[in-house]
């Protein structure tokens, strides 16, 4: 098994602080015939595979002079692919994948034109592909996506030595490794893979980070790839951060992690019809507040307890009007309806009355963050971990989820806490950051 498969959970208890750390490390060199054309060849031994059908190479590059190289993966079963890329003074990089689903030999050719005489390469790497699980679960593994950038990050080889393939120097035509280092190149660690990987302080966002100003090396904790598909994509896979309105961030992650998704399905199988009009058959398919009748697509379902602290959707849900819903939004029942409304509440929902007045976080899911609070900080956007720890707080006081995440990852804490004073909206955090310091 490859690095990855091993680290899961295993990231905490590694150091995480060192994520605006640099490395140096030197490339290797390789003297080429400035004369004519070359061809370098290498291979390596696929002994296992991956947890995708798919063989994978990749490097960083730098040459003397300008000039368009071509990289060409022929996988053990002999799919091939090619790729052209630019490689000059300074680092470039590449990386492709072809289907593969059997072990054997993996051959890759760099095709370097007349005139180049020195080829630094560092991190080449082939391998079948073992991507995170996270990045599988959202497709991030399909032929187009590994494709898609030729970013060698995104397919989770080690990339840990300057040429982890073996040359193949019988076809290589007069070039030959030089016995001097190469070129430097600097690496950073990514706060999720956990792989070293290459930036470029002179260039932010060229290699496998993208730029953050407010950085000490001026690039982000996690790799181009891991930000994408543990953050990003998960919502949108077209926004960029800051495009996304903060509310519908984190009203989408509190729906993954209350598992809505997966319930509304159960509920779906189970009667056979959606959630929305099993709830708009029960309320005699009328507003349960203003009493209107309602079509179902003028259906909203209101959580009933209130999602903001943690109550999933199900089959105590309301049934409202926009208006109704714009009305009651996040509060709870109690604070909405009258004693004579919260009756006839829990007649037609089946909740009981003694649950409806109460003004309670859900318990069990709130174990379940306080279990694994530091995986739900790294997964979460930040701004999803503020509002609960504000939800949470604002109801049961002693409960500190910032201090929880402080005592059991200080270095997951100040990266939340970072990452939060970023950000101009969130003017409350002053104060979370304040007393979860104390
Ligand atoms: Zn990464
Ligand atoms: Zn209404």
């Amino acid at each position: 098994m490859r690095r990855w498969a091993k680290q899961d959970r295993g990231d905490k208890v590694r150091s995480s602080r060192d994520y605006q750390t640099l490395h140096e490390r030197q490339g290797v060199a390789i003297k080429l015939d400035k004369r004519h054309p070359s061809k370098l060849t290498f291979c390596s031994a696929i002994k296992e595979r991956g947890n995708v059908p798919f063989t994978g190479a990749g490097a960083y590059m730098a040459s003397d002079t300008p000039a368009n190289l071509k990289f060409t993966l022929t996988g053990p079963g002999g799919a091939t692919k090619e790729t052209a890329f630019t490689s000059e003074k300074c680092w470039h990089r590449v990386g492709l994948a072809v289907p593969c689903e059997q072990t054997g030999t993996a051959l890759l050719t760099i095709d370097v034109p007349a005139r180049v005489r020195v080829l630094h390469i560092w991190g080449l790497d082939c391998g079948a592909l073992q991507l995170p699980e996270m990045v599988v679960a959202r497709n991030g593994g399909t032929e187009r996506e590994l494709n898609s950038t030729q970013a060698p990050e995104c397919l989770y080889l080690p990339q840990e030595r300057a040429i982890d393939m073996d040359p193949v120097p019988t076809e290589w035509q007069g070039a030959a490794i030089s016995d001097k280092p190469g070129q430097s190149i600097v690496l950073k660690k990514c706060a999720y893979c956990q792989r070293l990987l290459p930036i470029d302080p002179k260039r932010p966002s060229a290699l496998a980070f993208h730029k953050h100003n407010a950085k000490k090396t001026g690039h982000q904790n996690e790799c181009r790839s891991c930000k994408k598909w543990r953050i990003n994509n998960e919502f949108n896979p077209k926004r960029t951060t800051d495009q996304f309105h903060e509310s519908s961030v984190i009203s989408r992650e509190r729906k993954i992690f209350l598992r809505e998704p997966k319930i509304l399905e159960r509920i779906k199988d189970r009667n056979g019809a959606g959630l929305k009009s099993i709830v708009w058959e029960k309320f005699g398919r009328r507003c349960f507040r203003c009493r209107k009748k309602i079509a179902l697509d003028e259906v909203q379902l209101d959580h009933t307890r209130p999602f903001a602290y943690l109550w999933p959707i199900d089959e105590y849900s309301t049934c409202l009007c926009a208006d109704c819903n714009g009305f009651k939004r996040e509060r709870f029942p109690v604070d909405v309806y009258t004693e004579r409304e919260l009756k006839r509440l829990s007649a037609i929902t089946g909740l009981a009355y003694t649950e409806l007045v109460k003004k309670e976080v859900n318990q069990r899911e709130l174990k379940r963050i306080l279990r694994n609070i530091v995986e739900f900080a790294k997964e979460w956007d930040p701004r999803t971990f503020n509002a609960i720890a504000r939800k949470v707080k604002e109801l049961l006081p002693k409960i500190d989820l910032f201090k929880a995440l402080r005592k059991a990852d200080e270095a997951v804490f100040e990266e939340v806490i970072a990452n939060l004073q970023e950000r101009p909206e969130s003017v409350e955090v002053a104060s979370a950051v304040t007393s979860a310091r104390k």
